[in-house]
């Protein structure tokens, strides 16, 4: 089978529940595992209007990756480990609060991609900004951190000042494990059920790209 053939069944198509759900679980399984870091990311954004707006260059330096398509920024949060990094999405999700009340006061126009945006497809913007490439999923593999990593992105008139790195490594090497290691076995049946992924993840922890990066 080719590469990025696989048909997808059960993708849910509601924006605002990926939106709610995607946003509500995260924030449910931090208080789980730790309710007094919940509670201080939770006081932090109650009064975050209330903070001094962060220097927009000590902003930018929170991602550990960037990369650009003509307007819009893509930038990733590396996983801390081989499974969902809670922090780093959270971590994401304060960064792009804090930088929308930047580019607000300076009165930019400018649109916000969170790691959960249904309608755009941030691992296709992130590959086109040279950060890795597409698993047989459509995961981005990002050079340095394969598929263990977070992506949002700003489209902003006019672009920010970022100084873009070089990106050395290789995204997916076609090597086909996830595929193989796939319990639903798409490589017979050519088709992924999403419905059946919970509580799986096996094709992100199994993807030797950048292993060693998530410690
Ligand atoms: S396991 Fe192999 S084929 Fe799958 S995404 Fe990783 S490098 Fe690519
Ligand atoms: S999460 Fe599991 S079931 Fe879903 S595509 Fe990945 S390996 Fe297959």
């Amino acid at each position: 089978m080719s590469r990025r053939s696989i048909r997808f069944r059960g993708v849910i198509k509601n924006g605002a529940a990926i939106e709610f759900f995607g946003t509500m679980i995260p924030s449910l399984l931090l208080f789980k595992r730790d309710p007094h870091a919940w509670w201080k990311r939770w006081r932090a954004r109650q009064g975050r209007n209330r903070q001094p707006l962060p220097s927009l260059d000590r902003l930018l330096n929170r991602p550990d990756d960037t990369g650009r398509v003509g307007e819009t920024h893509i930038f990733i949060f590396k996983w801390q480990s081989d499974v969902f990094d809670l922090d780093a999405f959270h971590d994401s999700h304060d960064f792009l609060l804090d930088l929308e009340r930047v580019l607000r006061a300076q009165g930019r126009r400018y649109r916000l991609y969170t790691s959960l945006s249904p309608k755009t497809n941030l691992p296709e913007l992130a590959a086109a900004a040279g950060l890795g490439d597409l698993s047989p999923f459509g995961l981005l593999i990002h050079r340095r951190f394969g598929p263990r990593m977070l992506i949002v992105g700003v489209e902003v008139e006019g672009g920010l000042p970022i100084h873009q790195p070089e990106h050395n490594g290789v995204g997916c090497t076609d090597c086909g494990l996830c595929l193989r290691l796939c319990p639903q076995a798409p490589e017979a049946s050519g088709e992924v059920d999403l419905r059946k992924c919970e509580g799986c993840g096996r094709c992100i922890t199994c993807c030797p790209v950048g292993k060693s990066a998530a410690t």
